[in-house]
């Protein structure tokens, strides 16, 4: 389970699942870079670690922000060393009926979901490229495989990153980067709390009978950041209760 002192990058890691990666991935020796555009969130993720023997320092930034993205990758290099691994894990989910997405919304949940991974590997690639080693994973979403109602922006941005995670995985497959995705189904989160469905009464639905919980996730994302996950690019590890197989 030795991440070897690398450093990584979780984005959106002031809550949620993003905070249980970070946890999980500095248990697992990773140094670890906390950015949230909510600065109070990534600060209490980076006591949590640090009370937990990790190290870890927090990053207030726009993850969908193009310079924001660059300062913060060099303060990152400034402070942790290169960055070894990136989980693209900052999203937003909003419930629109289609007809009433405008123009703005559509394109701020493409900017936030699947422009800024782009941005951010782009940042941290050349990174990995020179070391010859390298993780990127990103949290893309089961609706991409059921659909969701009143989410047909979210939908797009997670299928975009579904997409985006296999052309470069075919691209830098020689090079020792990989990318993979980490679909989460229904998990336990202040995202999931907020969404207009009934939690507990769509867990008895489930196969499991239960929300995931964001440790669930976490340990998907800490198994692909590992030496044992060297030979697997472009994979899914759908992380959902049964839900959906295959
Ligand atoms: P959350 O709302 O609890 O956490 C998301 C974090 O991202 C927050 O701390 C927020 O401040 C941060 N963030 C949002 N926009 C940002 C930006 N522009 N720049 C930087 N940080 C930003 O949500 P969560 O449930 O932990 O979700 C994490 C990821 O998992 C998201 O990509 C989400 O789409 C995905 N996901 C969650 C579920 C679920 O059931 N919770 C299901 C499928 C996919």
């Amino acid at each position: 389970r030795s991440l070897n002192g690398r450093t990584a990058v979780v984005t959106g890691a002031g809550s949620g699942i993003g905070r249980a990666i970070a946890l999980r991935l500095a248990e697992d020796t990773a140094k670890i870079a906390v950015w949230d555009i909510n600065g109070d969130g990534a600060a209490e993720t980076v006591k949590l670690i640090e009370a937990a023997g990790g190290t870890a320092i927090a990053i207030t930034a726009d993850c969908s922000d193009k310079a924001a993205i660059h300062a913060a990758a060099e303060e990152t290099r400034a402070k942790l060393g290169p960055i070894a691994i990136l989980v693209n894990n900052a999203g937003i989910a909003p419930f629109t009926p289609f007809m009433d997405i405008d123009d703005d919304l559509f394109d701020k949940v493409i900017h936030i979901n699947l422009r800024g991974p782009y941005l951010l590997t782009k940042e941290v690639l050349p990174d990995m490229l020179a070391a010859g080693w390298g993780r990127v994973i990103n949290i893309t979403s089961s609706s991409v495989q059921s659909g969701s109602f009143a989410q047909g922006h979210y939908v797009s941005s997670k299928g975009g990153l579904m997409g985006m995670t296999k052309a470069l995985a075919l691209e830098f497959a020689p090079s020792g980067v990989t990318f993979n995705m980490v679909p989460p189904g229904f998990i336990d989160t202040p995202m999931l709390r907020a969404a207009p469905i009934d939690a507990d009464a769509f867990a008895q639905t489930l196969p499991m009978k239960r929300i995931g919980k964001p440790e669930d996730i976490a340990a998907a994302c800490a198994y692909l950041a590992s030496e044992e996950a060297s030979y697997i690019t472009g994979q899914t590890i759908s992380t959902n209760g049964g839900r959906y197989m295959g």
